[in-house]
């Protein structure tokens, strides 16, 4: 990558902007199907942006963040975490087990809950810490190889071990394959969330959050369509 062309933070009002239209489409989107404007929450993907970007959201109102890497995210939020009021900060990237306490620790909500040996490691971090471990499972709807997420057919037994081992379980989330149409999968996981007595539903990224809403979508995650394209290449490691 080159830095040849200055890539100037967007200004305050930009986000501000783009948080506005974006909201206007939430709400648009969940009157087209008979859904109520606030059934569909944003979740703002915060992650590689930098601090500008961040406190322009939340100057805007956004509380709701997530994140995928829990040391960037202490690194932007352990200070913030304790200044701004009802932030809820959610994780949406993988997760290692040896890093389950400092999850625990930062994050209201662990969505990416794909295994069971994850799901002993959160439960234990949560006894440790005192405080009760919200999690979504990840669903590999789409069965890709390389991606993370418990397998469609297996998501009812993960949900039965991390309810045993004591975590709360409030739903599932799912990352549709990049070449597909995404309905489809949102359907599957709207299907699955039912069979399993769940309601929330992460599902939805800037390219077909308005499709998610259609499929029932509680959450929807948006990037790059607030905070403008990322300055630098995610890489797929965990951390
Ligand atoms: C980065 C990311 C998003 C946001 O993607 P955009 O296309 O930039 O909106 C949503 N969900 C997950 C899991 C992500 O990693």
């Amino acid at each position: 990558m080159t830095f040849s062309s200055p890539d100037p933070v967007p200004p305050s009002s930009a986000v501000a902007a783009r948080l506005g239209d974006i909201r206007r489409r939430i709400v648009a989107a969940s009157r087209a199907s008979g859904r109520s404007d606030d059934e569909a929450s944003l979740t703002a993907v915060s992650k590689t942006q930098p601090p500008e970007a961040i406190d322009a959201a939340l100057a805007a109102g956004q509380r709701v963040f997530g994140e995928n890497r829990v040391q960037e995210a202490q690194t932007r939020w352990g200070d913030r975490r304790t200044v701004v009021e009802g932030l809820e900060l959610r994780l949406i990237g993988p997760l290692q087990s040896n890093k389950a306490a400092d999850a625990v620790a930062l994050f209201d909500v662990i969505e990416t809950l794909d295994r069971p040996k994850l799901a002993d490691a959160l439960a234990a971090a949560g006894l440790r810490a005192g405080k009760p471990v919200h999690v979504l499972i990840q669903v590999n709807t789409g069965a890709e190889p390389q991606k993370a997420g418990v397998l469609p057919g297996e998501t009812g037994g993960l949900i039965d071990h991390a309810r045993a081992a004591g975590l709360v379980v409030e739903g599932l989330m799912c990352i549709p394959p990049a070449e597909e149409a995404p309905g489809p999968h949102f359907a599957l996981l709207r299907k699955l969330a039912r069979r399993h007595g769940l309601t929330t539903l992460s599902m939805g990224m800037s390219g077909d959050f308005e499709t998610a809403i259609r499929f029932g979508a509680t959450h929807v995650r948006v990037g790059s369509s607030l905070f403008g394209e990322r300055k630098h290449p995610e890489t797929p490691s965990m951390d």
